[in-house]
């Protein structure tokens, strides 16, 4: 059971995520959670103050984000011993934040490995906060620190887990705790290398690691609980009426996430898949909502698409060879850059001599600074990069109805500009590249075309919170 950052971020909250946790108590339940919303934001910036403005400045700006962790304590009611005993643990954290907050502006130097080392408190500060409230409501939690059990590899702020490693561990150390009748409880996107080092596994990767360890675990069920009542018909803010779908395959999930439908992260459904285990997404206020179940074969509905994912902020970039180049040799220059500046292709067309390459853009965390890639793939080509694009995608059942549902989204895209609409890798999802700047409309357009009729029943639950 994963709780995401608004889940927990504050004391009643909490409290509900507890009282769900105790409801599925015969289940032999794991948790996961998610640093307070907007947590990880602010302890990314606390480093890059320390090393550009000083330490007091870098302190000014941990004091808020260490007082709303004290105001959730103070309102959590807890007897004064266990409040005691928490408000030590915080304060000590907070001096840990503050040494290495120190260290980066004496040395003038910030690593991608200090980073992580800091963004981990996050997730420490809202599991020391969720054991407490736990505790004093009697379910019987233990915390395990994801570092015991999480081994990465070393690529800091995107770190890769060794799964055998984690099975071996969390058999080792979770089944015990469940076996004893107690609740394992441990943070979300962290672990650490095998020397101990503090590693993040990507922004907002709590999901995997929620999936990660059903997978490890054989859980019978991996559930996200979050902010909405399950997968909508579309995540984007400019469309009203959103439906709620209860049904999806695991494909149909990953090219969602993917494609930027936030509400999974992208790697959440790989471990799902390897251990067939069903993920559910839940609403956090509403746990009685049916929410969104993916399996490997949901019931046929027919239904050719279920959701629109958007994407923002990628970039495209058209490559042109300089001189003439066998098209063998451009795509050998092409992915050594790809590999040297580790950067993230979405989706890819090519006709003859030409490219167009879609990426993401380096995200909030990511180090990437994308000049020297741009220069790189300058010198061997024309090249004419947008970096304000966005990536609209209709997914759903498609095989057999891709043409006449590519027809019906084409018909009202004819005011968009399409870089690339793209069909083919997955029969699950039909990709429209356009600028930023028409996503709204073009995801309001096809909304409508697609889902104005779609009735509540079957496939299509309300998206309404009742709380
Ligand atoms: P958490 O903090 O629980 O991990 P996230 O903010 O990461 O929550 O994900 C939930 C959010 O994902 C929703 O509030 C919604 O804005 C966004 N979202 C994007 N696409 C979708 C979609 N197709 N279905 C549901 N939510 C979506
Ligand atoms: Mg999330």
């Amino acid at each position: 059971m994963k709780f995401g950052g608004t889940s927990v971020q504050d004391a009643a909250r909490i409290r509900a995520a507890v009282s769900i946790v105790q409801r599925h108590r015969d289940q032999q339940p794991v948790v996961v959670v998610s640093a307070i919303a907007g947590a990880t934001r602010e302890l990314l910036i606390l480093g890059t103050t320390a090393l550009e403005q000083g330490w007091q400045a870098a302190c000014a700006l941990l004091a808020p984000l260490e007082n709303r962790h004290r105001g959730i304590l103070a309102d959590l009611g807890l007897d004064a011993p266990a409040k005691r005993e928490v408000g030590d643990t915080i304060t000590r954290y907070a001096e840990e934040i503050e040494a290495l907050l120190k260290g980066i502006a004496l040395l003038k130097q910030l690593t991608a490995q200090t980073q992580d080392t800091i963004l981990g408190y996050g997730e420490r500060f809202s599991t020391l906060l969720f054991e407490a409230a736990a505790r004093s409501s009697g379910l019987d939690v233990e915390t395990v620190d994801a570092a015991t059990i999480m081994i990465t590899d070393a690529r800091f702020r995107e770190a890769r887990p060794d799964r055998s490693e984690l099975q071996a561990r969390s058999a080792a150390t979770i089944l015990p705790i469940i076996l004893g009748g107690r609740v394992p409880l441990t943070q979300g996107f962290i672990g650490a290398t095998r020397d101990g080092l503090p590693t993040t596994m990507g922004f907002e990767a709590s999901d995997y690691t929620a999936s990660l360890l059903g997978a490890a675990l054989g859980a019978g069920e991996i559930q996200i609980w979050t902010d909405v009542v399950g997968m909508l018909t579309t995540g984007h803010p400019a469309v009203e009426d959103v439906k709620c779908v209860r049904e999806l395959s695991f494909a149909e999930a990953a090219e969602l996430s993917l494609f930027g439908a936030k509400v999974l992260h992208p790697k959440t459904v790989e471990p799902a898949i390897d251990g067939n285990i069903p993920v559910r997404v839940m609403h956090a206020a509403n746990p009685d909502a049916p929410g969104t179940t993916i399996i490997a074969t949901p019931t046929p509905t027919g239904v050719p698409v279920k959701s629109i994912a958007v994407k923002e902020q990628v970039t495209t970039l058209r490559l042109h060879p300089l001189h003439p180049t066998p098209s063998h040799e451009s795509a050998r220059v092409i992915a050594e850059i790809v590999d040297r500046y580790e950067l993230s292709p979405i989706l890819i067309t090519t006709s003859g001599h030409r490219m167009l390459w879609v990426f993401d853009n380096p995200g909030l965390g990511a180090a990437t600074d994308p000049s020297p890639a741009l220069a790189a793939f300058g010198s061997h080509f024309e090249t004419t990069c947008d970096p304000d694009c966005a990536i609209v995608s209709l997914v759903g059942e498609l095989t057999e109805r891709a043409a006449s549902t590519l027809a019906r989204a084409l018909r009202v895209l004819t005011d968009t500009t399409l870089h690339i609409a793209s069909h083919g890798p997955s029969d699950a999802s039909l990709s429209f590249v356009m600028p930023s700047h028409q996503a709204a409309d073009a995801v309001k357009k096809l909304h409508d075309e697609f889902f104005a009729g779609a009735a509540l029943g079957g496939l299509f639950t309300s998206a309404e919170v009742s709380s």
